[in-house]
């Protein structure tokens, strides 16, 4: 079994006295461990090369917030890296197939679950979106291939197009098309022919179906087990055919996933869709954040860094509940309390947890108190200066007018807000001047 990179990372940092800030030193040191798990996970040198680059820039100098360690916060930035190479621009599992019939190309290597993708996508094409489908093999060096689409099309109830003994590879997929436009489908899926290697016949067919079909989409089919040999595979078909996205299968083995950085880095095309099985059902929809987790071989690293999120918060609350206790409560207090509320759904619901300020939630839900009004008030902090926004009180009519006109708003608007911010100011003033520990009584209240 792999060690963890998390593990990796906990022993080293336990050595590191804790700091404010990540050093570059801490990070080097980190780096060397995140390098060695990503070439474990099997992604190219020179991905893990670039990677790792990219990490160091972001994790030096990094802050390091309260109980969580600086490995975690490590292994955070490189969550975050991971996710950021692998995401595509869009949703991945949205293919282009309008203007029916829409043909789609799978291409790849013999055995890395082609005929069985291809399947799976017409399922899920049929179940998800309604649409007609037909499939045809292309498949004419393995009569068993052809025969292997019949038996899965029947299964899950997709046509295929009828076998024709002695046809070309291009003579089927001319039929095919001129099928899928005579029924009426509105997609129909080539499953060319697979070889055990990359070959220069294999290869001129697959360019020759390509001429003929002009696919929407060119879907390549890669064992997510390969490793390098799935990322040479991928680079070779771009090169020679052009692919549209990855199908990744046997993601429910057990390797690591890096293939998915390495490809997705080589080659700039998104991986699309995962296999996870061999059930007609075990198609997925590509997720960055899964096989993030798993190249870095922790099943938790979502929730370490949901809870590294909930600390920063939790933080930032300390801070503002320190200001409180001092009386102090200007515009960018209200400013953060605002996006808070927009971040837990409403006012009230926030007022509510506020001290003294079940009323306020009530009447607030009474003046129709809403998300659009939170943004509106939003705006119109962020239309005033930093000085404004530290000492409200301050502003003069003509300024006024001016904020409100920057927000696109009345006057009437911004004194509700500045009103809003004096009357809660004062509720923290009086509740800050509690002894011991009542306003921490009150806000758990
Ligand atoms: P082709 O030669 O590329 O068309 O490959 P096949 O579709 O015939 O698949 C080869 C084998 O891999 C079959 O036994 C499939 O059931 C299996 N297979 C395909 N996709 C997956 C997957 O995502 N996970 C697992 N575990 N097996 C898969």
């Amino acid at each position: 079994m792999f060690e963890s990179l998390s593990d990796r990372l906990g022993g080293v940092f336990d050595r590191l006295t804790k700091q404010g800030a990540l050093s570059a030193d801490d990070v080097k040191t980190a780096l060397r461990e995140v390098r060695t798990a990503l070439l474990e996970a099997d992604v190219s040198l020179p991905v893990v090369r670039s990677f790792v680059k990219a990490v160091e820039a972001k994790a030096t100098g990094a802050a390091v917030t309260k109980s969580i360690t600086p490995g975690q916060q490590v292994v955070k930035i490189v969550h975050d890296e991971l996710i950021a190479m692998l995401a595509g621009d869009d949703d991945a599992g949205a293919l282009k197939i309008d203007n029916p019939p829409a043909p789609i190309l799978m291409v790849g290597l013999q055995g890395s679950g082609k005929t069985t993708t291809t399947a799976k996508l017409a399922r899920r094409l049929k179940e998800r979106e309604k649409k007609r489908v037909l499939m045809a093999s292309l498949d004419i060096y393995r009569p068993a291939a052809m025969e292997q689409l019949a038996i899965l099309g029947n299964q899950i109830g997709v046509d295929t197009l009828p076998i024709v003994q002695g046809e070309s590879a291009v003579q089927i997929a001319k039929r095919a098309k001129q099928q899928a436009t005579l029924g009426g489908y509105d997609v129909y899926i080539l499953d060319t022919a697979g070889r055990l290697h990359i070959d220069q016949v294999l290869m001129s067919e697959v360019q020759q179906v390509r001429d003929v079909a002009n696919p929407r989409e060119t879907l390549l089919v890669v064992d997510g087990l390969t490793g390098q040999v799935a990322v040479e595979v991928a680079q070779e078909f771009e090169e020679k055919v052009g692919i549209s996205g990855v199908v990744l299968t046997r993601m429910d083995g057990d390797g690591r996933g890096g293939a998915a950085l390495s490809m997705r880095a080589t080659t700039g095309k998104p991986i699309r869709f995962v296999g996870l099985g061999e059930k007609m059902e075990a198609l997925e929809t590509f997720e960055a954040e899964r096989i993030a987790g798993r190249i870095l071989g922790m099943g938790d690293i979502v929730a370490l860094v949901e809870k590294a999120q909930e600390v920063f918060e939790k933080e930032a609350a300390e801070r503002m509940m320190k200001r409180f206790q001092k009386g102090l409560f200007n515009m960018n207090d209200l400013k953060s309390q605002l996006e808070q509320m927009q971040k837990m759904g409403g006012m009230q619901g926030v007022m509510s947890m506020m001290p003294g300020m079940g009323k306020m939630a009530k009447q607030a839900e009474s003046a129709g108190f809403d998300d659009k009004m939170i943004r509106r008030q939003i705006a119109l902090i962020q239309s005033m200066t930093k000085e404004e926004r530290a000492k409200p009180e301050m502003l003069k009519a003509s300024r006024k007018e001016r904020i409100a006109k920057g927000a696109g708003m009345d006057v009437a608007e911004l004194n509700k807000l500045l009103k809003m911010q004096r009357q809660m100011g004062d509720t923290m003033k009086k509740l800050g001047k509690m002894k011991g520990g009542a306003l921490k009584r009150a806000m758990a209240a």
